[in-house]
C-alpha cells in the first residue's frame, strides 16, 4: 500500500508556517493554492505576483482574468479545477525562481499533487513545466503536446501573462486550451455542450501538437518520491 496522502490544511499549515528560504521574510502571506481538492485537472504556475500576495490566492491579478477567460475555452471553470504555484511566496519584484527557491518550495507543490491525485496536470508556462516535467525542453516545443509524467498526463501551455505582454501568444494559448478542452472531454472529464457545440468556438479544430517534436529521452519522469516517511507529519520534516 503506497504511503498516506497528507490532507491539504495540514500542507497549507506547513506552508505558511515556512520560513525556509528569505522569500518568506517578503510575504505578505503565502499563496497556497485554491479550488476543488477532487479535481482532476491541476493547473500550475509560476508564483504569486502583487495581487495573490496582497490577496492570498493563486491567479487574482491580470494573469489571472486571462486565465479565466482561457478556462472558458476548455470548458472549464475555476470551480472545477486546483490552482496552485511552484513557489507558494512572492519573488520580489516578481522575479524569476532561484533554483534553490524551487528546490526548496518543492515538497509543497509535490505534496499537492499527491493528495488531490488529478489526471491532467496543466503547466503554466515555463517553470512549472520544466518543474513537472524534470526538462529543460523549452515551453516553445513544448506548449500543446501531450506529455506524461508517472501517472499524470501533463499538458503544457504558455503562462497566461504571457498574452498580456505579448499579443502574439494569445492565439497559441487559445489554441492550446482549445485542445485542452478537446483532450478533457476525450477522458470524460469535461461533458459536450449539449448541442454537440465546443465552447472553443465554431469552427475551431483542437489539435494537439506533435510530441514527436521533443526526444523522449529529453524528459523527466514522475515527480520525485514524497520526501515525508511514514509517520512523519509533514510539518515535522527536516528538510534543511
Ligand atoms: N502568475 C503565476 O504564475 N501565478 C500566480 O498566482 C499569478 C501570476
Amino acid at each position: 500500500m503506497g504511503k498516506p496522502h497528507i490532507p491539504l490544511p495540514e500542507i497549507r499549515a506547513a506552508a505558511e508556517a515556512c520560513h525556509r528560504c528569505p522569500l518568506s521574510q517578503g510575504r505578505t502571506q503565502t499563496v497556497f493554492g485554491v479550488g476543488n481538492p477532487r479535481a482532476r485537472v491541476l493547473f500550475v504556475g509560476e508564483a504569486p505576483g502583487r495581487n495573490e500576495d496582497l490577496q492570498g490566492e493563486p491567479f487574482v491579478g491580470a494573469a489571472g482574468h486571462m486565465l479565466n477567460d482561457l478556462l472558458a475555452i476548455a470548458g472549464l471553470s475555476r470551480d472545477d479545477v486546483y490552482i496552485a504555484n511552484v513557489l507558494k511566496c512572492r519573488p520580489p519584484g516578481n522575479r524569476d525562481p532561484r533554483p534553490e527557491e524551487i528546490e526548496l518550495c518543492a515538497p509543497f507543490l509535490r505534496e499537492q499533487t499527491r493528495t488531490i491525485m488529478p489526471d491532467f496536470i496543466v503547466t503554466l508556462g515555463k517553470f512549472a513545466t520544466q518543474f513537472i516535467l524534470k526538462t529543460e525542453v523549452g515551453i516553445t516545443r513544448l506548449h500543446g503536446t501531450l506529455q506524461h509524467a508517472g501517472r499524470f498526463s501533463v499538458f503544457p501551455i504558455y503562462h497566461p501573462a504571457a498574452a498580456l505582454y505579448d499579443g502574439s501568444k494569445r492565439e497559441a494559448l487559445e489554441n492550446d486550451f482549445a485542445t485542452l478542452g478537446e483532450l478533457l472531454r476525450q477522458a470524460g472529464i469535461v461533458a459536450a455542450a449539449p448541442d454537440g457545440s465546443q465552447p472553443g468556438g465554431e469552427g475551431r479544430v483542437p489539435q494537439v501538437r506533435s510530441v514527436a517534436a521533443v526526444p523522449p529521452d529529453e524528459l523527466g519522469v514522475a515527480p520525485q518520491p514524497s520526501p515525508v516517511k511514514e509517520n512523519e507529519s509533514f510539518s515535522q520534516q527536516k528538510l534543511l
